[in-house]
């Protein structure tokens, strides 16, 4: 496999950093994550407008312009052939003497790779997944794609210990999102997802759920979810990246609705899948 770092493609075997990266050092940096199928990067100019906002947000100077990313990008999935993959990318304010405070000159450091991304099969997308509620222990800043990731580490590794996919987060008596997604509940017919704010991650795929059924003219709605709405709610669904839509059919060991995805998830699954071969034949 071949990463991009620093301006190089180089072997990953053979890709080095400091031991005084601020990355390492102080989780000082932000990433991104673009879904690639076929030969197609799916919305990735959305992706580097978060990219551009998030370093932004971290008073990080953009290493590369919008076309120096996008050839990068295509540079490596040359080089790293496979069918569904995910192009990962992470900026860190680069290698210093340890002090918390910005360095005076330091480059940041650029690191690309691609991963191949295993989608929901067919089997999980039958049953569902189960979640479980967790209390919201990270920042205020949920909406920079930081990669301090400890507290949404933990929220999964919990969630996983307990037998599911997912940590639904809870702050101050609201879901807000998931470890590592982002939540829509369908109540009273309606496709419910929380605005965007400081708590949580604007999703790419979120906005591109909330698109495709505004289209298809479900009824949507962006509004706070309280966490006992939960538990009344006709479906619960995961959005991310690599995992699309997820059907949560158990929340904290209890069925969600019927226990099965539900039928506004079979359509907007459907949706997406369409939307996404529509992009692939561009
Ligand atoms: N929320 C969090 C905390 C995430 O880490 C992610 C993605 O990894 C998402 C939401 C979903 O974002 P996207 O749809 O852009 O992948």
């Amino acid at each position: 496999r071949v990463v991009y770092l620093n301006g190089q493609y180089v072997p990953e075997s053979e890709a080095r950093i400091s031991v005084l990266d601020r990355g390492f050092l102080f989780a000082d940096g932000v990433y991104e994550v673009i879904p690639v199928y076929g030969g197609c990067l799916l919305q990735e100019d959305e992706h580097l407008q978060r990219l551009v906002r998030s370093l932004e947000q971290v008073r990080l100077p953009n290493p590369l312009s919008l076309p120096q990313w996008k050839s990068v990008f295509a540079e490596l999935l040359r080089l790293n052939p496979g069918p569904e993959r995910g192009i990962y990318l992470q900026v860190t304010r680069g290698a210093a003497r340890r002090d918390h405070a910005f360095p005076k000159a330091a480059e940041p450091t650029v690191l690309v790779m691609v991963n191949p991304i295993s989608l929901p099969d067919a089997e999980l997308l039958k049953t569902g997944v189960a979640a479980v509620t967790l209390s919201d222990d990270r920042w205020s800043r949920c909406d920079i794609k930081s990669i301090s990731l400890l507290p949404n580490v933990l929220a999964r590794q919990q969630a996983v210990e307990q037998g599911a996919a997912e940590a639904i987060l809870i702050r101050q008596g609201l879901a807000v999102e998931g470890a590592a997604s982002n939540l829509f509940v369908v109540a009273d017919g309606v496709i419910v997802t929380p605005p965007k704010d400081r708590h949580l991650l604007p999703g790419i795929t979120r906005d591109l759920v909330i698109e495709l059924a505004q289209q298809q003219g479900y009824p949507v709605m962006e509004s706070v979810i309280p966490e006992d709405q939960l538990s009344v709610a006709q479906e619960i669904w995961l959005t991310s990246s690599t995992r699309e839509i997820l059907p949560v059919t158990r929340l904290n060991e209890t069925p969600v609705g019927d226990g099965k995805p539900g039928p506004a998830w079979q359509q907007m699954h459907a949706h997406y899948q369409r939307f996404k071969k529509e992009r692939q034949a561009l």
